[in-house]
């Protein structure tokens, strides 16, 4: 099947009752038809036998195949959020004495649970300038357990060579682990080009509309039963199943979705190159330092932008406040247009330095590309601008 078809319908399970719509299971738990048969699940349960919300549900299941039946992965695991699959990830596979090398620009929860969680439990953490093979090369050592990288990198949209750092990866036995929100599920083969693990926030382009927080891990069969599952069944990162449906619903229009935002995102990027009033950063710009990795890896520049106003944050806030279309918000990946101002939102964490260092300057502004029409935004983008 291609891509739009396993997304309409893989992984559905129709009950007895022949559902046209994947049904909604909102259930903790199940029935034993005796105790024996309670024993019998606990022992193994098969594939369409389930125990407690919090190990698997049919919505859940349904879910995670179909998304990995869109990676192109062996199994998946749905999590409560993109956090829950990211700190489930690395912490299932890692202990004391590991060394775990990241790339620097990081969304600033992954950021706390490198340096602040995993090292609390004596994992060593190396941060590189991810899109310099060299430093990745210098980086890993035999010990290096795993690596960690986003790819398009938030906010700053840097591009990691997924091929690139998991052959130096490796090369020293390392898993390497993709968190692939901003290229999408649509864009990106993580796992084609060489990831081992793939990492998804759902509450981002999968959802679309902005309703529910979710989040899976995707590899193989292995890693996926016998090391992560034990650990996110019994620490509580479960996906509620409402939102398991919600998402899996997300999964019938993702491509539509995304092929469209990316199509409004480069007619934005475009129109905007050239004002003399804001530097356009977009992977699909021929002016963006890793464009040509972004079209071999993606095939597309993506569905976020980062606009770097000039004045800093006294003008990006004036930007904000003018525009009438866009909402100031922190999602991305919603069907609505959304911006945000990291420097003093989801990066206000970090020292001021640091925000250098990644180039979240004080006038950088990111912008989520909606469902409107690309024209209307246009407008709206330059209307604020002239309010600067
Ligand atoms: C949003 C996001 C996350 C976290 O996802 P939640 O669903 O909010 O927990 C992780 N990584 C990246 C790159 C994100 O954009």
């Amino acid at each position: 099947m291609k891509t739009r078809t396993k997304l309409v319908h893989g992984g559905t399970r129709r009950s007895q009752y022949g559902e046209v719509s994947e049904a909604l299971f909102l259930t903790q738990g199940f029935v034993y038809d005796s105790a024996e048969a309670a024993q019998a699940r606990f022992i193994e349960a098969g594939p369409d036998e389930f125990i407690y919300a919090r190990y698997g549900n049919p919505t859940v299941a349904m879910f995670e195949e179909r998304i990995a039946a869109l990676e192109g992965a062996e199994d998946a695991f749905a999590t409560a959020s993109g956090m829950a699959a990211v700190s489930g990830a690395l912490t299932s596979m890692l202990r004391a004495g590991d060394h775990v090398v990241a790339a620097r620009a990081l969304f600033g929860s992954c950021l706390y649970v490198l340096e602040e969680v995993l090292t609390r439990f004596g994992v060593e953490v190396s941060f590189v300038d991810g899109t310099d093979p060299d430093q990745w090369r210098a980086a890993v050592r035999p010990g290096t357990k795993a690596v960690f990288f986003e790819t398009v990198a938030n906010p700053t949209l840097e591009v990691v060579d997924i091929a690139a750092v998991a052959d130096i990866a490796h090369g020293v036995g390392a898993t390497v682990v993709v968190d692939n929100v901003f290229a999408t599920p649509v864009y990106s083969d993580a796992i084609a080009q060489g990831a081992d693990v793939v990492v998804y926030s759902a509450t981002k382009h999968i959802d679309g509309q902005g309703r529910c927080l979710g989040g899976v891990v995707l590899g193989r069969r292995d890693y996926i039963r016998k090391v992560l599952e034990p650990y996110l069944k019994h620490t509580g990162g479960a996906l509620s199943p409402f939102n398991a449906w919600v998402m899996l619903k997300g999964l019938e229009t993702i491509d539509l979705r995304v092929r469209a935002q990316a199509a409004s995102a480069q007619v934005i990027a475009e129109a905007l190159q050239g004002d003399a009033r804001v530097r356009v950063i977009y992977p699909g710009l021929p002016e963006h330092p890793q464009h040509a990795l972004a079209l071999r890896q993606m095939g597309q520049g993506g569905t976020v932008l980062a606009l770097d106003i000039r004045g800093g944050q006294e003008a990006a806030f004036r930007f904000l406040n003018a525009l009438e279309i866009v909402l100031i918000s922190n999602n991305l990946g919603d069907a609505k247009s959304i911006v945000t101002h990291p420097a003093t939102t989801t990066h206000q964490r970090l020292a001021e330095a640091r925000r250098a260092a990644l180039g979240i300057t004080p006038g950088l502004v990111r912008l989520s590309v909606g469902l409107e029409d690309a024209d209307d935004l246009v407008a709206d983008l330059r209307a604020a601008l002239d309010a600067v």
